[in-house]
């Protein structure tokens, strides 16, 4: 290795950890000094008149000190020990704040919370001063951020590759009941996490350049370019202290030959564009969820990091590996969904091309030392892209794919002898009027290891979306359910449930979260539930303080908290959710006495900007919002809030506050899911349909304890041919009234044509997602829950229940599973 750092030693005197003999680490020494000195040596300001920001930036790397020392370690650690690598390769990390997660995870809340008291800051003002690091759209990014953690806590020797995007996902706000986007300019102000080594980049050779034309970037074809990436780095500590992994972004650069000789004629300014322009590439996160965007320069950022990552893993390769047999025992590359998928075809390429192997030696290896996860069976988020933009980005990529397709479908006619159909679905090039890669097939091909990310979820990839294929591999498929960190999404973010459960039971679930089913027993004790339900109201009291002081909006805390806090998709079901409270609605119009428990539905959740129906759907859900707040017969009993800027930390404040988790997408539809998970350990009860990972919780938990509704996957499907939604209208009342009072302007404000898109969708273009076909059972189910609700001991019970059962949904559990099953790497123990 290179040495660490082109950065200066840090100013502030790191902490040397002291272990207090439970495995875990204490630190002596004192963070005021390093506060201190972080403010006066590197903002230059009496800490006396330091402001918010400043202090914020001083503590933040007054922490990041305690740490230091133990990521050096930790890097140290695996250059000695050479231990089989794993690197997570993905093009999304949803990290969120990172401050008060890193005293959590360092042990070191008691002695910040000292020093901050001493020197009169308050916490949770210097935590909000910290931007989200939003560098993703939804679940797969977080997902991303979740395994990080995990494998940190479990020792294991992994590195995240992403890009530093400059803007991440976009702001969110709310005008006029619209979705406006704006941009966040997340590092305008210094981040103090990230270590730039500007003394480590590399170089990703691409076959055009990027240009400015009319003001939008293009690609100029047959003018070969260097990038530069320039890698920052980013702590990531493991529970406990010990191990502090790394989290390696690429930001795009130009190389630096100012030599104005090749520029001959002495182009110094177009030089300098040429410079900017390259740096633009990493500049924004596309905010797309769920559609293959089809932007050309998404496939150049692809590329960029692909090469970038790739260069940097086989540079620490060959610096404690002298022979390239040994790279799939020392090497295990993990691809979250195909983003990265042209790690395929570049492995190839070096291996073939800079180390000289034959084909079949470099193929072997490259298929051992990749693994591939899908995330989405929706056909419109498949990626495909066309063979003329390989053409001009990577030409020779394209040679090493029409080579990797013909020895497969000669595998393919082989094994399927007269089958041509088959071969042309199994292709990894998609013929017709413009050709296009497949880059899910490039990816199953290409790798040892295809793996869906919950039970359902694989079993439809591998019979349906790639049957072909699987039926090719069949040994390649498997599958690994989803999972979430308990420290950040219970232990950091609900303290007052996080206590109890220790109190219970111990603290030992932090880190082995299946020692939560001791709770189980317990919830038969009725004292246990009184403190969850204390513990609840607990966090629903902090929720409803912070909504009251941060947007002024109140909101009755001994309401049904019912949530559903996800992308907006129509997949997902918004609609179904807003259907159901119509539905209410009219029936509390028609006898304002009727005893229901009083209600509020939070929604919060992003729309991708051209998803023209996502955010008419955002602008639904504020018109009710406002007519039921309007309407004394209703007013009381039920309302509805849209929080904005759905995103990690929104996330943090509202799941432990929750009652209700509406996990309600169309069955088949939704791989995984984590927010389900979330909720669930956090003592929510979920109303979900069988579809992804809510059917493993329902397993868990026992269907008892579970409001499960609607169609099955299968009957989904196999409706499909007949399924007629004006049936719903013309036979169920309560349907065709809530229908007709959205098409027919009662929330439109004086627009009576706003919402028609919508009627549209749910009746006469068929209603796609059987929104109609499910609503029924889910007023009923509904019902159940709120009979539920009025016996509040019956409820904590269920509860409680619920969260003996989430053990399962760690991501410890699920990285434990990729590690054995998948990457054959083990833990690495940093003293
Ligand atoms: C967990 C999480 C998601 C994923 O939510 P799903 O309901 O599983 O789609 C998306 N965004 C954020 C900010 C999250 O924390």
């Amino acid at each position: 290795m290179p040495p660490i750092s082109a950065q200066p030693a840090p100013t502030g005197t790191p902490v040397a950890p002291e272990h207090n003999g439970h495995g875990k680490i204490l630190f002596s020494g004192d963070p005021n000094a390093s506060y201190e000195r972080r403010l006066v040596f590197d903002h230059v300001v009496e800490p006396k008149t330091a402001t918010i920001r400043e202090q914020f930036e001083a503590v933040a790397r007054a922490v990041r000190d305690l740490l230091t020392r133990q990521w050096l370690k930790t890097t140290q650690t695996y250059d000695r020990a050479n231990p089989k690598r794993v690197y997570y390769l993905s093009m999304e990390f949803l990290i969120g704040r990172s401050l008060t997660n890193n005293i959590t995870n360092l042990m070191a809340e008691p002695i910040v919370q000292e020093a901050m008291k001493r020197e009169g800051l308050d916490p949770i003002t210097l935590a909000e001063q910290e931007p989200d690091a939003g560098l993703g759209n939804g679940g797969l990014g977080r997902l991303a951020a979740c395994f990080l953690d995990s494998m940190a806590t479990m020792q294991l020797p992994a590195i995240g590759y992403g890009l530093r995007y400059e803007y991440g996902i976009f702001r969110q706000e709310i005008e006029n009941g619209s979705q406006v986007e704006r941009p966040d300019n997340w590092l305008r102000r210094p981040d103090p996490w990230e270590i730039p080594r500007l003394c480590e980049t590399v170089e990703a050779r691409l076959n055009c350049s990027v240009r400015i034309h009319n003001g939008a970037p293009h690609l100029e074809p047959n003018a070969p370019r260097v990038l530069v990436g320039v890698p920052y780095d980013r702590p990531i500590v493991g529970f406990g202290g010990k191990t502090v992994n790394t989290l390696r972004l690429w930001g795009a650069s130009a190389p630096d030959f100012f030599n104005l000789g090749e520029f001959n004629h002495g182009d110094f300014f177009g030089a300098v564009l040429d410079r900017v322009t390259a740096e633009s590439l990493t500049r924004v996160l596309y905010p797309d969820d769920s559609t293959a965007a089809g932007r050309r320069l998404r496939f150049v950022q692809e590329y960029f990091l692909v090469a970038c990552s790739l260069a940097d893993i086989l540079r620490r390769f060959k610096s404690s590996n002298s022979d390239w047999r040994a790279l799939p025992d020392k090497v295990a590359i993990q691809l979250n969904d195909t983003h990265p998928t042209l790690t395929v075809t570049e492995l190839m390429r070096v291996l073939l091309d800079d180390a000289r192997l034959g084909w079949d030696e470099a193929w072997d290896l490259t298929v051992r030392t990749l693994a591939y996860t899908n995330h989405t069976l929706l056909p419109e988020a498949l990626e495909r892209w066309p063979v003329e933009l390989f053409e001009l980005v990577l030409p020779r990529h394209l040679e090493l794919i029409f080579e990797i397709n013909r020895r497969f479908l000669g595998a393919v006619r082989a094994k399927f002898p007269g089958d041509e159909a088959r071969a042309e679905r199994a292709s990894l090039i998609e013929e017709g009027a413009s050709r296009n890669v497949r880059m899910a097939h490039l990816a199953i091909v290409g790798t040892h290891s295809t793996n869906g990310v919950a039970a359902i979820h694989s079993e439809l990839l591998r019979t349906r979306t790639v049957k072909d294929l699987a039926e090719m591999f069949p040994e390649r498929f498997g599958n690994k359910t989803n999972g979430i960190t308990p420290r950040r999404w219970l232990h950091l973010c609900n303290p007052a449930l996080a206590t109890l459960i220790t109190d219970a039971i111990g603290d030992g679930w932090v880190t082995d979260l299946s020692k939560l089913r001791a709770l189980a027993p317990l919830a038969e004790d009725p004292t246990l539930r009184a403190k969850f339900r204390r513990a609840k109201e607990t966090a629903k009291e902090r929720f409803t303080s912070w909504l009251q002081t941060t947007t002024g909006q109140v909101v009755n805390p001994v309401s049904i908290f019912d949530c559903q806090i996800k992308r907006i998709h129509e997949y997902k079901r918004q609609l179904l959710m807003v259907l159901h409270i119509v539905v209410l609605y009219n029936r509390l119009r028609a006898d304002p006495t009727l005893p229901i428990p009083p209600r509020t539905f939070f929604f919060a959740g992003k729309a991708a900007p051209a998803y023209t129906l996502a955010k008419l759907i955002i602008r639904l859900i504020n018109s009710v919002a406002a007519v039921i707040d309007s309407d004394p017969a209703v007013r009381g009993k039920l309302a509805v809030v849209f929080l904005p800027e759905y995103n990690v930390s929104l996330a943090e404040r509202l799941i432990p506050a929750a009652d209700v988790s509406e996990q309600i997408s169309t069955a088949g539809f939704e791989a995984s899911g984590t927010s389900n998970m979330k909720f669930m350990m956090n003592g929510a009860l979920t109303v979900g349909t069988r579809d992804g990972a809510t059917i493993e919780m329902a397993q868990e938990a026992g269907e008892d304890n579970f409001f499960l509704f609607g169609l099955t996957a299968d009957q989904v499907a196999s409706s499909r041919g007949w399924y007629d939604p004006h049936w719903h209208y013309a036979h169920e009342l309560e349907t065709r009234t809530a229908l007709d009072l959205i098409a027919l302007g009662h929330f439109s404000n004086g627009d009576p044509g706003v919402f028609a898109p919508i009627r549209d969708t749910l009746l006469t273009k068929g209603d796609y997602y059987m929104h109609l076909a499910d609503l029924g059972d889910y007023t009923r189910t509904q019902e159940h829950v709120s009979a539920l609700f009025t016996d509040p001991d019956a409820w904590a019970k269920k509860a409680l229940l619920n969260i003996a059962h989430s053990g399962r949904f760690s991501s410890d559990r699920t990285i434990h599973e990729y590690a054995t099953e998948i990457w054959g790497a083990g833990p690495c123990p940093v003293d």
